[in-house]
């Protein structure tokens, strides 16, 4: 029978890279796991820079797990090397320089960097009989990498109620494979993604912690280095430590249900020089995410009005354009203090919404997301909006669309500017992105745009050129692989985590 999954919590005062080292060799050993072939590190770099600093792993904390990864590797070791693709919009390489990723790389000796979006996505069927689609693309560094370690940064998360080592693989996918279903369906798709390859070490950076958010969290001085060897039993561990029961997560319940691993304590082997009872006492009173659009902006000239998304099962479009205004209006307070006394009243429209808007003349109505629908007065004119939603079914995997940020000001300029003398507003796209919100709610409120901040303007165009000229070459160059903007598997093999069609893998195999 296979050995309880391996939990190790560590108390860690601060981010010095020799002791995580440590810590981090000394929980290698206790699970007697060594690197071998191609071993990639994945952090979560969604976000970074002045105005993002709690948003991200720390460079300290990826350097001593690089090392200690460096110091345990079996002599087969064939490449040491860290992934991400950032939020969407923004390229990695702006993520990776603005969080001095690039310094700490250069100071351990032979480790390669790669930009997910700069890679070829593979193909990985899915078989498991839930599954949204039956496939996924992935960048071909993570389809081939044999020993995968997950760092993620411990984060509340407005979507998913925390955001882990599970959710971190969102960032194992490029922007026009993560937009879909990137809507009520969102807990799905993290549950799907965990076919695609299942971590043989993880280590969260719970040094500082971020509640309450996920791209300006508020920092929670946890001093915690959380270590693990199964998934799910590492999230569920990470939910104890904050007093939530995991199976109230839904992709932590979908895995559960799917055989990934246990949740209860008693089913893990937690050990460390931090019982679970003391690092709960340390978590006390720490703030997730989950708060409904009406609430999160009572109290501001922000009305917001949450309809039905279109589905059987649940009311509110949780993974979607609801949970992405939120993250936009905290980054606009994060450049702008004096955001909402700048902002006039405005409403915002999610879903399909059958209650009263009370708008007064003048005051712009913006109806957000292909899903939105309203049939009804507003400031004492009748209004109908048409739902254009496009059921996922038919939305392919093979031909995903993704829109730089350029694209997207185009878009939104020209949406506010045909509808200038007009009340309502529309925005659509499913989901309509967190950068698409940002640009919105500048136009209205005539705030200072933060993709013209003029202290990152010059990096993020250096590194947007850069972006663009390895897109060009690649195209050059005549990618093989290269279909409809996505690419076919290629020679990557599946993952070793991959059941045979119809045939329900155990436990063992998938990790
Ligand atoms: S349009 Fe937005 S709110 Fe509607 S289903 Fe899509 S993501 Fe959800």
């Amino acid at each position: 029978m296979a050995s309880r999954p391996t939990v190790i919590i560590r108390h860690c005062p601060e981010y010095d890279v020799h002791r995580i080292e440590g810590l981090v060799a000394d929980a290698l050993d206790a699970m007697s796991l060594r690197p071998y072939g191609r071993t990639l590190l994945k952090p979560n770099v969604v976000a970074s820079g002045p105005h993002f600093p709690h948003a991200y792993t720390r460079p300290e904390f990826v350097e001593g797990v690089l090392r200690a990864l460096r110091s345990r590797a079996r002599p087969d070791l064939q490449e040491l090397a860290v992934g991400e693709r950032c939020g969407i919009t923004v390229p990695t390489r702006f993520t990776f320089g603005e969080a001095g990723y690039y310094p700490m790389i250069a100071r351990v000796p032979g480790t390669k960097i790669y930009h997910f979006e700069e890679v070829p996505q593979v193909e990985i069927p899915l078989y498991h009989p839930e599954r949204l689609r039956d496939s996924f693309f992935t960048p071909e560094p993570v389809a081939k990498a044999d020993f995968f370690v997950n760092c993620p940064k411990f984060k509340a998360h407005p979507w998913t109620t925390v955001t882990f080592s599970m959710k971190n693989y969102i960032g194992i996918q490029d922007d026009r494979h993560r937009l879909l279903d990137h809507d009520h369906k969102l807990d799905e798709k993290v549950a799907d993604l965990q076919y695609i390859i299942q971590p043989q070490f993880i280590a969260i950076d719970g040094i500082i912690a971020g509640e309450g958010r996920m791209l300006t969290p508020i920092p929670f001085d946890l001093k915690l280095v959380v270590m693990g060897n199964n998934q799910l039993a590492f999230d569920a561990v990470c939910c104890h430590i904050i007093g939530l029961d995991p199976l109230s997560v839904p992709h932590l319940r979908l895995a559960h249900e799917r055989g990934f691993g246990p949740v209860d304590p008693s089913q893990i082997d937690i050990r460390g020089d931090i019982s679970l009872e003391d690092a709960k006492k340390r978590a006390h009173g720490f703030r997730t995410g989950l708060i409904r659009v009406e609430e999160y902006f009572s109290g501001t000239n922000v009305r917001a009005y949450g309809g039905r998304p279109p589905s059987d099962t649940v009311d509110y479009c949780w993974g979607g354009c609801p949970g992405a205004i939120e993250e936009a209006i905290e980054i606009l307070r994060a450049f702008d203090r004096r955001t909402d006394e700048r902002m006039p009243p405005i409403h915002v429209v999610f879903g399909k919404y059958d209650g009263p808007i009370d708008a007064k003349p003048g005051e712009k109505v913006v109806f957000v997301g292909d899903c939105a629908e309203f049939d009804g007065d507003i400031a004492g004119k009748h209004v109908h909006v048409e739902s254009r939603y496009i059921d996922r079914s038919k939305r392919s995997q093979y031909a995903p669309k993704a829109e730089d940020i350029f694209v997207k000001m185009a878009k939104v300029e020209v949406e506010f500017a045909k509808k200038r003398a007009e009340q309502v507003v529309r925005l659509g796209g499913c989901p309509v992105s967190v950068a698409e919100q940002v640009l919105a709610l500048v136009k209205l409120g005539k705030l200072k745009n933060p993709f013209f901040d003029p202290q990152q303007q010059k990096p993020y165009l250096n590194a947007y050129f850069k972006r663009r000229t390895r897109d060009a070459i690649e195209r050059l160059r005549g990618n093989p692989y290269q279909i409809n903007g996505a690419t076919h598997r290629g020679d990557a093999r599946p993952t070793q985590n991959l059941p045979p069609p119809g045939v329900e893998a155990p436990l063992e195999l998938r990790r």
